[in-house]
């Protein structure tokens, strides 16, 4: 019988305004060795955000450029504007046995499952819908139209929770953090 492969790879993806960034920046913290793919985006910097840090911001040329390269594992559109995560950079973490995560939307983490079954996706719900719409407009960075859009995005997300391996419900940022490690065999 083969020796079970581990999956390696793991996908974390939810509603925008759930949580992700909160939480894998506290995972970080905890566990600062753990690797998170840095995206490239064309959406403008919210302030604090730094280039190489959050995001590779680059312009739609420059995006363009990538996707016809071959250079991203996957990409998608939301909320009017595109994201991608870098293909070298995962694979070579993967390659030395290294645990890798990403943070991107559905459409990215359907394309992930296609190309890479053994990957795991995890998804990040909120307590509520409230809760989510509270969170959304509480961070205050986006504008009320971009938050509208955001929000029809997120029935979306939310109706295709099935298609995920495990459900994580963000109601502690600190059990969040520690149960995506476990997924992840980092603990
Ligand atoms: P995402 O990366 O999913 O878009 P963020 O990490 O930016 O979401 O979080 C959105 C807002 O919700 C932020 O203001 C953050 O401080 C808050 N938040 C995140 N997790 C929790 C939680 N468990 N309880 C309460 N507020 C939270
Ligand atoms: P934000 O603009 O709030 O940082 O991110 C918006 C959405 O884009 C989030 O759902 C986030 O997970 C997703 N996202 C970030 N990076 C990528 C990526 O590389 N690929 C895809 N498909 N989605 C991403």
């Amino acid at each position: 019988m083969a020796a079970e492969v581990r999956p390696r790879l793991t996908v974390l993806s939810g509603p925008s305004g759930v949580g992700k960034s909160t939480v894998v920046a506290h995972m970080r913290k905890v566990h600062p060795d753990v690797w998170l793919s840095v995206s490239a985006t064309t959406r403008r910097p919210r302030p604090g955000e730094k280039h190489g840090v959050q995001y590779f911001f680059v312009t739609d040329e420059e995006f363009d450029k990538l996707v016809a390269n071959g250079e991203l594992l996957e990409w998608a559109e939301f909320a009017g504007n595109r994201y991608g995560t870098p293909r070298r950079a995962v694979l070579d973490r993967l390659e030395a046995g290294e645990p890798v995560l990403l943070e991107i939307d559905l459409q990215g983490a359907r394309q992930v499952k296609e190309s890479m079954p053994d990957s795991q996706l995890v998804f990040l719900a909120p307590p509520s819908w409230e809760e989510l719409v509270r969170r959304l407009t509480g961070r205050g960075t986006e504008s009320a139209e971009v938050v509208e859009r955001r929000l029809d995005a997120a029935k979306v997300e939310l109706a295709a929770e099935a298609e995920f391996d495990t459900t994580l419900v963000n109601t502690s940022v600190e059990g969040v953090a520690r149960e995506l490690l476990a997924l992840m065999e980092v603990v």
